[in-house]
């Protein structure tokens, strides 16, 4: 097992399959991103050795983000070879749903269990405005296709952006009336590429929290009032589906975290909102050892950082989160 000196036990694996995507949401990336050669990733064979080795550390839930995870070659098969990895309890993915039309129950046949999908507005021109250029009918699709699929709950991701969907909160959540969906509301954050614009048009939870129960009168508490994952979640009342606040910037939950990452092109990230990263991809082509491997693994979670330094103004701007993963 795998543990930080702080004593928590890790054993939550978030793999970006990719920097690449076929959005380009304003939080996320700059609109001319470029992206990193295919040589510079993690190949399959790659991404299969570290996966296994996390395993085998006590790693039993693996996320596959990105970047946009479904635009990745192979990504049927690499599902396949990674649900199959003895040991491993829980593969899920986070995607903009776009592709899941062809994909879905190609995914779920290969072992994917569930889905979260990015959903943040329900107007067509707002979503073209917030990703660029992305058609939110491709991601209703993409919806319905996760559900046939069973690749459910499903849980839909919504970043709150000041002056772009804040007004469309209560309608994201009225979803939850007739869907048995999780719906998480996420704070936005900042980090390399648009910093600024992160900073400046944050929605906290607190705001989104108090829009949701204005609309719909007191949100009863769900799981005793502790975290799910990293989300509050509450029920509208009669509601077949739930919401969810995470408030990563203005209430972080680092003293629970349990995840490490692996960031597209090989590096072990300890903590989404701090610089500090071990390179795992360069001393795996230059032959090192499962052991010297499994070494400069457990070596870096240690040093696993306590938390993000948002309230004191310290930013990673090393990466932009495709890269990471979210
Ligand atoms: N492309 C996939 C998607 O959009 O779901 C997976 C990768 S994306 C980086 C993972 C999640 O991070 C998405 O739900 C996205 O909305 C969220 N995200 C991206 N940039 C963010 C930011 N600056 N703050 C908070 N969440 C962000
Ligand atoms: Fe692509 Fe996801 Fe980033 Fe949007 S949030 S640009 S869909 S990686």
């Amino acid at each position: 097992m795998a543990f930080d000196r702080f004593g928590r036990r890790l054993h939550y694996l978030r793999i970006s399959l990719t920097d690449h995507c076929n959005l380009r949401c304003v939080y996320c990336m700059p609109e001319e991103m470029v992206f990193r050669p295919n040589r510079e990733l993690m190949q399959d064979e790659e991404v299969l050795f570290l996966a296994r080795l996390f395993v085998r550390l006590g790693f039993d839930k693996i996320r596959l983000t990105g970047g946009e995870p479904t635009v990745r070659m192979n990504v049927v098969e690499l599902v396949r070879q990674i649900a199959a990895i003895e040991g491993l309890k829980t593969l899920t993915m986070t995607t903009n749903g776009i592709l899941l039309p062809k994909l879905a129950q190609k995914l779920k046949d290969a072992g994917l269990q569930r889905v979260n999908i990015s959903l943040d507005t329900l107007r067509a021109d707002k979503f073209q405005t917030l990703t660029r250029w992305g058609r939110v009918e491709d991601v209703w699709a993409g919806i319905r296709a996760a559900e046939e699929a069973g690749l459910t709950p499903i849980k839909i991701n919504a970043v709150v952006v000041r002056n772009y969907n804040e007004e469309d909160v209560v309608e994201i959540a009225r979803l939850t009336l007739d869907h048995p969906w999780q719906i998480r509301f996420i704070e936005m954050m900042p980090l390399g590429g648009a910093t600024e614009f992160q900073q400046q048009q944050l929605v906290t939870m607190e705001e989104v929290f108090s829009m949701v129960e204005a609309a719909f009168g007191p949100l009863e508490s769900l799981h005793d009032g502790e975290l799910d994952g990293e989300a509050r979640v509450y029920r509208i009342p009669g509601a077949q589906g739930e919401v969810g606040f995470i408030a990563s910037v203005t209430k972080p939950f680092c003293a629970l975290c349990t995840r490490a990452r692996l960031t597209a092109d090989g590096k072990l990230r300890l903590c989404l909102l701090r610089e500090g990263e071990v390179d795992l991809l360069t001393p795996l082509r230059q032959g090192a050892t499962e052991e010297e491997l499994r070494d400069l693994i457990l070596a870096g979670l240690w040093e696993k950082p306590w938390g993000h330094g948002l309230a004191q103004n310290e930013i990673a701007v090393n990466r932009v989160m495709s890269e990471i993963g979210g």
